[in-house]
């Protein structure tokens, strides 16, 4: 069977890439059904973009292959896109927004708009093998117990980063790449929970609080949750993706007023009061018996000079913590890294060595920061290519 084009992956990307490749598309993949992490996204609710999507939100080896994209299919076009098809939305917090009822919806939304533009789609189908042919790429594909072989003139990979391999996330994007010659760059879990050597947050698990995480350079102000393997939360989840094994990640626990001033008029209205009391009402009460504690905080506030008051709240508003690790794939929302951007061009991402061989999404060395900004990389990316191959 011969197509023009065959887009590996109906994921986001993937079946964003079918609506705009024009004619004779066949969408490939694994999975039992398409959309999968969009269907569990958002809590079911789907972030599907944000308002403030830029390339400021991204990271990547080149910060600046993005821009292209990014900027000739925006989050207002995606928005376009949800009010064609009369999907009620909601801003959330940030510029995050969210379906008011199902991320299914989108899911839809995107098979509608598949179905509108004629392509086919194969589920439960095994790519087998790849390879090059004179003017185009040739396909061994097992399709529910049947091989098949299918060739195409455009060959589009979007099958995603490693998170989550529960739900079908394979490196076989990465196995593509490096068949033709093209580099990935280092790839790591991100967005993901960080832990902690054993039980050390354990007895605050469920405790919540906004604070602001920094590490290397990046800072978050967001909330920190702790659970019993260490620390999660936006705040976290975002910085985990600046963090590297060994690193230090600093929270500032009072992101929003001064510690100081509110701890010297407590002394002067309260000095009897025990130093842990007062924390208690400044704090969520679990946290502060956790860090009077930890800290070793006694005496009553009277006692406490500017000095030792200035000495705490740099700890308050500087607590620096080493995570052992990340809770790894299993539960990251995203991977870092991927195709090198070097080897695609960012107009189009098509391979600049290999003509018709074209990568888009989660699998491409751009990383989005928590909010609805990957599923806009998706959406971006997806159309480039798309467009690109309707153009030829
Ligand atoms: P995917 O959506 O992962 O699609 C890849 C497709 O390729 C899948 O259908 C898969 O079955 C298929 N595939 C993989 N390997 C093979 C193979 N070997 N053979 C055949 N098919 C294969 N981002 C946001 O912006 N907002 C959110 O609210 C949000 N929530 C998330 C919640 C969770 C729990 C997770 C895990 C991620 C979330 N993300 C969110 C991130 C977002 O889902 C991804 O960045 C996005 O789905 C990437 O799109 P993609 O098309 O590149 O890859």
């Amino acid at each position: 069977m011969q197509y023009e084009t065959i887009i590996l992956g109906a994921g986001a990307a993937g079946m964003m890439c079918a609506i705009h490749a024009g004619r004779d598309v066949l969408v490939l993949d694994h999975a039992k059904a398409p959309g999968e992490k969009i269907r569990i996204s958002g809590g079911g609710r789907c972030n599907f973009t944000n308002m403030h999507a830029g390339p400021g939100n991204f990271l990547s080896s080149n910060p600046h292959f993005a821009k292209s994209a990014l900027a000739r299919y925006t989050q207002w076009d995606f928005l376009d896109l949800v009010g064609r098809h009369g999907i009620a939305w909601h801003e959330k917090t940030l510029g995050q927004l969210f379906c008011d009822d199902s991320a299914k919806q989108i899911v839809a939304m995107l098979l509608d708009e598949m179905a509108q533009a004629g392509a086919t789609m194969w589920l439960r189908s095994e790519i087998t093998s790849v390879e090059k042919t004179e003017d185009g790429f040739r396909l061994l594909i097992e399709s529910e117990g049947k091989r098949k072989t299918v060739t195409c003139r455009n060959l589009v990979v979007a099958t995603g980063g490693k998170s989550i391999p529960k739900m079908g996330a394979t490196g076989l994007a990465y196995d593509i790449a490096r068949q033709f010659g093209l580099t990935i760059t280092e790839t790591r879990p991100g967005l993901v929970p960080l832990t902690f050597p054993d039980g050390r947050f354990s007895g605050l698990s469920g405790v919540s609080l906004p604070v602001r995480a920094t590490c290397n350079g990046a800072s978050f102000e967001e909330a920190m949750l702790f659970t019993h393997r260490g620390l999660s939360g936006p705040a976290v989840l975002q910085i985990s993706s600046y963090w590297r094994e060994g690193d230090a990640i600093t929270v500032n626990l009072f992101p929003n007023s001064d510690p100081y001033e509110a701890l010297r008029a407590q002394r002067q209205q309260a000095g009897r009061k025990n130093l842990s009391t007062v924390l208690a009402q400044m704090l969520p009460s679990r946290l502060a018996e956790y860090l009077s504690s930890e800290w070793k905080l006694t005496g009553n506030l009277a006692d406490q000079s500017d000095a030792a008051l200035a000495a705490l709240c740099e700890r308050l508003t500087g607590w620096e913590l080493v995570p052992t690790g990340s809770e790894g794939y299993r539960t990251a929302e995203v991977t870092l890294g991927g195709v090198d951007t070097d080897g695609l061009s960012s107009k189009t991402m098509m391979a600049k060595a290999v003509p018709g061989l074209y990568f888009i999404g989660e699998c491409v060395d751009v990383t989005g920061w928590l909010g609805g900004y990957n599923f806009q990389w998706a959406w971006s990316s997806g159309v480039a290519a798309g467009t690109a191959i309707a153009a030829q």
